[in-house]
């Protein structure tokens, strides 16, 4: 099973999936590892942030 990455959009082929998006394992372990201070921690915030919007958007038209 593969697929792209919702945060690199590299293609992957371990990855994990969180709210139907998947992470490739090199952007899970980023995310892991990335302080708060970080300016990674603060992209990947922002990455997250979008995907619960697009997972509530896309759930509120399911209903
Ligand atoms: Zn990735």
């Amino acid at each position: 099973m593969t697929g792209n990455c919702g945060i690199c959009d590299g293609e992957c082929n371990h990855f994990i999936s969180l709210l139907g998006v998947h992470i490739c394992r090199e952007c899970e372990q980023d995310i892991v590892n990335s302080d708060i201070g970080d300016i990674k921690y603060q992209y990947y915030k922002s990455v997250i942030k979008k995907l619960w919007i697009d997972y509530i958007i896309q759930f509120s038209q399911k209903v």
